[in-house]
This record gives structure tokens, C-alpha cells and sequence, in this order.
């Protein structure tokens, strides 16, 4: 007998994300976490603007701002030999009120909908557990340990532990998102491959009140110590909590690492301390291929520098959430959940080798660190302007990926209308890619198939993105009145699969995109696009909903 349809292990930020959007698309789900309640330790603080995207569709980023840093509070980088000091290097970036001004400014589309939003992971488990914890479809278990599964034909049946007792539940479908250690990737067979324990550092939370207000040198967000122990400080949402991470040989000289980084004689409490390493790994597999899925740290592993890891997997719980819900709704075919690892496992990839390349160029700059790099002589100074200089370079990699953050696409789907290779006989094909570069630093905004919808503002003052309703299916963008469609709506209601059109009677986002219709998907990514229908609509319709 089935318990539920899809049974989520693990609920961090990922398990939570694909909770609550199941929830919202009326999945009935079961979510299971280890842990009697949410934890208060750190890991995450910074929701990307892809992120916060996505929390927008879902309605919940006023919530997520309002539980977050708050919106006046700048995002600004450090380098320093000493907060107390002038800063090495200070690297401006823009708090949420002023990015939400650019963004409402904007007239072109490379700008986000959402700019980005630090909240601690700490504070956003338990504001996702109440939501998801309110939505009819979905339970949600805490003290409940996942121990294994049998896949079977048709369901997956889990042994869970709950106390001293044991349960089986059986469901559709089965989603690890049982983080970097996941028992489920395990249990697979699945291997992940890339370098693992790279570096081990302590990271601790700290509260500390009067901090933020004394920093002398400026407000920010991450303050990074020039010296040999890697220390990096981290404002947290509050304003009253931090972290540091640093490589130091034990738990207890935390507490004196955080002191010295201070340098101000202020009352702090160490809350908790912890060891973490550095990792970037891939798992070669994102599921069984049938009825068990991963997502998440699951299965890739990134150095949080550039903040790819919770956030890469939030794109992860959406794009396996849609997807689950049409199989289940009847109108998915069988591509739909296949696609799932041909679209992700490529952002995986690239997101690694993002978190690498921003990485290495936080190694390089710290490479430049001399013992003499707080002398006052003349070879102090050197030290000091080649680290300034080098990291004025190099640290941006890990703070301005915007690429990576909003230019993915996905490549050779099959459920993307590839252009460029098209047979002469066919109107739409899965083809060789020969669409715009991927690029980590740069977003360059484009409609190429495959891609995230670009943010544009209607001339009536409204977001496209906005237009596309979260619950909407596939919807065609109409720039041009005229264009006779009707064709593709008979082919999608042949399958039974949401659809509709919305046109948009308005220039400027027409010569944004380009093109006169566009095809989005319900996660706001383009499936195809033209001056008037393929020949084969039908194909078209057929292609796009998996089938
Ligand atoms: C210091 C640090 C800073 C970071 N900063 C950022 C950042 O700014 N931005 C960003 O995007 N990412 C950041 N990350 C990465 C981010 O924290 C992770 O990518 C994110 O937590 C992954 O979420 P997840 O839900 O996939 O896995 P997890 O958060 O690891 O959650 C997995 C859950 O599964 C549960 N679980 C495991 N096994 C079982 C079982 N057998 N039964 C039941 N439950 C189980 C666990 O208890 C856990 O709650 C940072 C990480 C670190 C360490």
C-alpha cells in the first residue's frame, strides 16, 4: 500500500525547497529528517538572486528578507591584516535596498528579478519547516532516521527509525537529499569524483552584540585576515551573530582566534565549534534512474567561495519538484524525469569547477601572505600592496559570479528544442549545442533554448517572470498579436498538460528576446523559440512534455 507519493529524506535547505514547492503543486509528500528539530549551527548565509528568484515564485522571499539581514546593510568584502586597520583591500557591494533600486531601474535584462539575501542556514531550515509544515499535501517528520530502501517496479519502500521503533513507508518515488555523507547515494553505489579534503578548517559561531556597530573600517559581510591561518570572519543575519573559519589545531583556540581577529576587548560567547573540509566532487550518478533521485550536497560537494552549494541544489529541488509533480499528475512522459540528471549534472559540473575557479583565486591571493606582512618597513609595505593587488583580481571571483549564478543552461536535454543543429526534415531535435558560451563572471542575458527566462519589466511596470504564475504549466510568450498559435495549445491538450498563452503587446521586452514567441517551461526556462510555430507542433508539444 502507498504511504505517499514521494518520500524526501533529509531536510536541509534542499529537502526543505523540494518539500514546500511539492506542497505548493499539491504533491503529497513525506519529509523525514534525522534530527529531533532544526539546528542552530552555521553553514550557509547567502541565498543567491537565482535563489531568491525561485523562493519569489514560491511567495516566500518577503518572508525570507524579512527573517534575514536587513535590507540597508551593505554586502561589502574586506581584506585586512586587522578590522581595526585599514583595510588591504575593501571590495563595495551593493545592500539589498540598493540593488532592489538598480533592479527597479533596469532596462535591459541582465539584471536578476530578485537580488541577493543573506539569511543564515540556521534561519532559513525553520522558516522552510513552517511553511512546508502548513501545507495539506505535505508531513513533515523530524527524529526520523532514514536507515535503507528496496526499489521495486512500480514504488520504493524505506525503513525509517523513529525512537526505538522501525516503519516502512512505501512511495512513488524517492529523493536523497540526505546531504554530503547521503546514506541513499551510498546505498546506490554511487561514487563521487573530483578532490575531496582539500583543507580542513574550524569553523564556530560566535554572538557578540556590539560588534557589528564598533567595526571601525566599514560595514560588510565577510571580513578575510591576511595571515597564515586562513581566518575569515562572516556576519551573520542578526547582526549579532559571526562566524569564523580558520585553520587552527584545536576546538578551544577558536576562541582565542576570534579575540585576536576582533582585536576589541567586546564581550562574545562561543556557541559552538566545529571542523569542516573542502571539497569539490561530482557524483556520477544523480539517481537510480527510475524511482530514487539525489539532490543537493547529495551530490556535489562545492567550496562554499561563491556560495554555489545550497544554492546550486535549490535548483535542483525545482527542477526535479515540476518535474515529479507532471509524472504524477499523468500529462509527464518518460523524458521528463530523465532529463533530471542530463539537466543538473551538467550544472553540477559547472558549478564545481565555478567553486575551483573561485577558489583558487582566493589560494592565490592568500599565496601572497608574507610573515612580514604587518612590518612597518619598506618590504611590509610590499607585501602588503602585492596581496592588495593580487586579490583585487582574485577575490572577485568569488563574490561577482553572476554567470554561473543566472547563465545556465541546459545542454542536449531532452526536453529542449536545440537550435543551430536542426535537421532540414524536422522541425525540433535534441542536437550537437552551439548556444552562447557558459561563462562564470559574466551573465549575458539570452532566450537561447535551454536557458532562465531573463528577467525584463513590462512598460506597465510588471515583471515577465511575475506574468508566469507559479502554478502555470508551459506558457507561450506572444510578442506579436498576429502570430496564429492555436496549433501548439490542441498539441499540449493532447497530452492533458497545463498550457497557455500570454501575450505581451510590448516592444522593448520583443527586442529583448528577440524573437516573437517563446516557449517557457513551468520553472521559467526556455524550451523553444520562433517568428511563428515549428512546422510540427505537435512534435514541439511532444518534445517539451517529455514525451
Ligand atoms: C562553512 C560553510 C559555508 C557555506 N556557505 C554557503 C553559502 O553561502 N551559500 C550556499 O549556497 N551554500 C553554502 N554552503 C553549503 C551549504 O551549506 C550546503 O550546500 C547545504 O547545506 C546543502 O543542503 P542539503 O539540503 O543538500 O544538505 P544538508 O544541509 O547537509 O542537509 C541534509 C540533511 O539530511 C539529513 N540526513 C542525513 N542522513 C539522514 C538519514 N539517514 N535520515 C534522515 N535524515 C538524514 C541531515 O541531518 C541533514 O539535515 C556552505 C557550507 C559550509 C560548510
Amino acid at each position: 500500500m502507498l504511504d505517499t507519493q514521494v518520500l524526501i529524506v533529509g531536510a536541509g535547505p534542499v529537502g526543505l525547497t523540494l518539500a514546500v514547492d511539492l506542497g505548493l503543486r499539491g504533491v503529497r509528500c513525506m519529509l523525514v529528517e534525522q534530527k529531533e528539530a532544526p539546528q542552530f549551527l552555521p553553514k550557509m548565509e547567502r541565498c543567491n538572486a537565482r535563489t531568491m528568484e525561485i523562493f519569489r515564485r514560491m511567495g516566500l522571499a518577503d518572508r525570507i528578507r524579512a527573517a534575514g539581514l536587513p535590507a540597508h546593510c551593505p554586502m561589502d568584502v574586506f581584506i585586512v591584516t586587522s578590522i581595526v586597520e585599514p583595510p588591504l583591500l575593501h571590495l563595495p557591494y551593493p545592500s539589498v535596498a540598493e540593488a532592489k533600486k538598480e533592479i527597479a531601474a533596469s532596462t535591459d535584462a541582465s539584471m536578476p528579478l530578485e537580488p541577493y539575501q543573506l539569511i543564515s542556514q540556521y534561519t532559513l531550515e525553520p522558516l522552510l519547516k513552517s511553511v512546508a509544515e502548513k501545507l495539506p499535501s505535505v508531513t513533515v517528520r523530524y527524529g526520523t532516521e532514514f536507515l535503507d530502501f528496496t526499489e521495486n517496479p512500480d514504488s520504493v519502500t524505506a525503513r525509517l527509525r523513529r525512537g526505538d521503533k522501525t516503519v516502512e513507508i512505501t512511495a512513488l518515488y524517492l529523493a536523497g537529499c540526505d546531504g554530503g555523507a547521503s546514506p541513499i547515494r551510498k546505498q546506490l553505489g554511487i561514487g563521487l569524483k573530483g578532490e575531496g579534503n582539500i583543507l580542513e578548517l574550524r569553523q564556530a559561531l560566535y554572538r557578540c552584540d556590539a560588534l557589528y556597530g564598533r567595526i571601525p573600517i566599514g560595514k560588510g559581510r565577510h571580513y578575510h585576515v591576511a595571515d597564515a591561518q586562513h581566518t575569515f570572519l562572516i556576519l551573520q543575519d542578526s547582526t549579532r551573530h559571526f562566524t569564523l573559519h580558520a585553520v587552527v589545531e584545536q576546538d578551544s583556540d577558536m576562541v582565542a582566534q576570534f579575540a585576536k581577529t576582533i582585536v576589541m576587548p567586546l564581550p562574545f560567547e562561543m556557541i559552538n565549534c566545529g571542523v569542516w573540509r573542502q571539497n569539490l566532487l561530482i557524483a556520477d550518478r544523480y539517481g537510480s534512474g527510475s524511482r530514487v533521485f539525489l539532490a543537493g550536497d547529495a551530490v556535489h560537494l562545492v567550496i562554499p567561495t561563491g556560495g554555489l552549494g545550497m544554492n546550486t541544489g535549490c535548483g535542483d529541488a525545482i527542477d526535479l519538484s515540476w518535474k515529479l509533480a507532471a509524472t504524477l499528475a499523468g500529462w509527464g512522459g518518460p523524458n521528463l524525469l530523465k532529463s533530471y540528471e542530463i539537466e543538473r549534472r551538467q550544472v553540477g559540473e559547472r558549478n564545481v569547477a565555478a567553486a575551483r575557479f573561485a577558489s583558487t583565486g582566493r589560494r592565490k591571493w592568500r599565496s601572497m601572505w608574507r610573515p612580514n606582512i604587518r612590518d612597518n618597513t619598506p618590504e611590509g609595505a610590499e607585501t602588503r600592496a602585492n596581496l592588495a593587488r593580487v586579490a583585487d583580481v582574485e577575490q572577485r571571483k568569488s563574490n561577482e559570479m553572476l554567470g554561473a549564478e543566472l547563465g545556465y543552461r541546459y545542454v542536449s536535454s531532452p526536453l529542449i528544442a536545440a537550435e543551430g543543429g536542426q535537421r532540414a526534415d524536422k522541425a525540433v531535435d535534441v542536437v550537437a549545442d552551439e548556444g552562447p558560451e557558459h561563462n562564470f563572471i559574466d551573465y549575458v542575458p539570452s532566450t537561447y533554448p535551454g536557458a532562465r527566462l531573463p528577467h525584463v519589466w513590462l512598460e506597465d511596470g510588471t515583471a515577465v517572470q511575475d506574468r508566469v504564475g507559479h502554478g502555470h504549466g508551459y506558457t507561450l510568450l506572444r510578442f506579436a498579436g498576429n502570430r496564429d498559435v492555436a496549433a501548439l495549445g490542441r498539441a499540449f491538450a493532447a497530452h492533458g498538460a497545463p498550457y497557455g498563452v500570454l501575450d505581451l503587446p510590448d516592444k522593448r521586452a520583443r527586442d529583448i528576446y528577440g524573437y516573437d514567441l517563446v516557449l517557457v517551461r513551468p520553472d521559467l526556462h526556455v524550451v523553444w523559440r520562433g517568428n511563428a510555430l515549428p512546422d510540427d507542433p505537435a512534435r514541439l508539444a511532444a518534445l517539451a512534455t517529455g514525451h
